[in-house]
């Protein structure tokens, strides 16, 4: 549902923001609904309130700022009392990015830990250790078929706590800076050297990734490393 990470190209709109959305059976799950989710699924038709579950991997706006809005889609306009939420506690106590009055609407809501196993109807996953970054902040891997690495500095063991067949990494930086914590190039490079998935997505570009053209980063990766490296599009749909 979108490929924007960080506040610039966020902000510009250069690429939709709207987070992931996983389909298995009749399971829906979205991922980080961040700023026009909410449009991006009306524009794909997807049907809101089917969706079992949103998941919020932090409080940052780019991962957050539709989630009242998809759980009051989710719960039919709050007259269905159904739907899970998932996200960490600091979404909900100070200063929260969960409006109160949406809270009653979904059927639970659960504040997710590290490295706890959750379920979603048959889709199961589990969270990553919490992830170096400026608020609470969870990495998932939904079994062997998908790794997610969500907002985070590099810290060793990131690559194995997200380790499968499909590994989706946010690289928001082009050259790394110790300063921030966020995912380089160069550390998706030694995510994908040591977990050696089947095949390596980036996406969440900030603007200098996005300068220097995602693709052609990917195909860059896919040379030296020799695993398919792919740069994600809005609206990329893959099979898992
Ligand atoms: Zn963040």
């Amino acid at each position: 549902m979108g490929t924007a990470g960080a506040r610039f190209m966020v902000a510009k709109q250069i690429a939709a923001s709207g987070g992931l959305f996983i389909e298995e059976g009749n399971t829906r799950i979205s991922l980080d609904p961040g700023p026009g989710a909410i449009v991006a699924y009306a524009a794909r038709k997807v049907d809101l309130t089917t969706l079992d579950a949103i998941v919020l991997s932090h409080r940052h706006l780019d991962h957050s700022s539709d989630v009242n809005v998809m759980i009051e889609a989710m719960t039919d306009g709050g007259f269905s009392h159904r739907g899970v939420l998932l996200c960490p506690s600091d979404a909900l106590d100070d200063d929260p990015v969960v409006l109160k009055y949406v809270r009653r609407f979904p059927r639970e809501i659960i504040r997710l830990a590290a490295t706890t196993s959750y379920t979603v109807n048959d889709v199961a996953f589990t969270t990553s250790g919490r992830h170096v970054h400026q608020h609470e902040t969870y990495g998932f891997r939904f079994g062997e078929k998908l790794g997610w690495i969500t907002d985070s500095g590099y810290y060793d063991g990131i690559a194995d706590e997200h380790k499968a067949d499909v590994m989706v990494i946010h690289t928001v930086l082009e050259h790394c800076r110790p300063e921030l914590p966020h995912l380089c190039i160069a550390d998706a490079e030694r995510i994908v050297r040591e977990a050696k998935p089947r095949l390596a997505i980036l996406t969440h570009y900030g603007m200098a990734v996005w300068r220097a053209n995602p693709t052609e980063i990917a195909a860059d990766l896919t040379q030296r490393i020799g695993t398919d490296v792919q740069a994600a599009r809005d609206g990329m749909s893959i099979e898992l």
